[in-house]
């Protein structure tokens, strides 16, 4: 994911650099550390180069998406970039969360129509994390879906 900075060169720190010592004072090893840091002219932190450059797991780039956007600085220091939409593993993880992100960043329901053959019209609402629907186009039988959430054990 792409996140933009009203700063130059700010830098968030997920999880510090770490150093252990032995009690002999020699150095045991140390833990990178994680940072998401903005750089370029456009103040951008790239979370998916970032995790080529640092080796990180797919998991530690996720727990790092979350932190930015679960920190009280998201939206005011730094934001999602301009063209970055909310993916869906984020976007259900906000649900759950019940954070609110923006309708600006979330995905925009994928049903089209025409009523002059013309002018080509979009829906405006807003996905249904794991779709490329709104509710309202969910299809008829994914939405009894939706509605029975309670399972079986045998
Ligand atoms: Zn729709």
């Amino acid at each position: 994911m792409r996140f933009q900075s009203k700063y130059e060169n700010l830098v968030v720190t997920y999880k510090p650099k770490m150093t252990e010592y032995l009690r002999t004072g020699q150095r045991a090893g140390t833990t990178p550390g994680m940072r998401a840091e903005f750089g370029g002219n456009l103040h951008i932190f790239d979370s998916e180069v970032a995790q080529r450059r640092h080796r990180w797991t797919d998991e530690e780039r996720i727990e790092l998406e979350k932190f930015l956007i679960d920190r009280s600085a998201f939206n005011s220091d730094y934001t999602l970039a301009f063209d970055q939409l909310l993916p869906d593993y984020i976007e259900m993880w906000a649900v759950e969360r019940d954070l609110s992100i923006g309708a600006n960043f979330k995905r925009r329901c994928a049903k089209v129509w025409s009523e002059d053959d013309e002018t080509i019209n979009q829906c405006k609402n807003n996905v249904v994390p794991g779709t490329d629907l709104c509710a309202e186009h969910q299809p008829k039988a994914a939405q009894a879906g939706m509605l029975s959430t309670v399972s079986h054990k045998e």
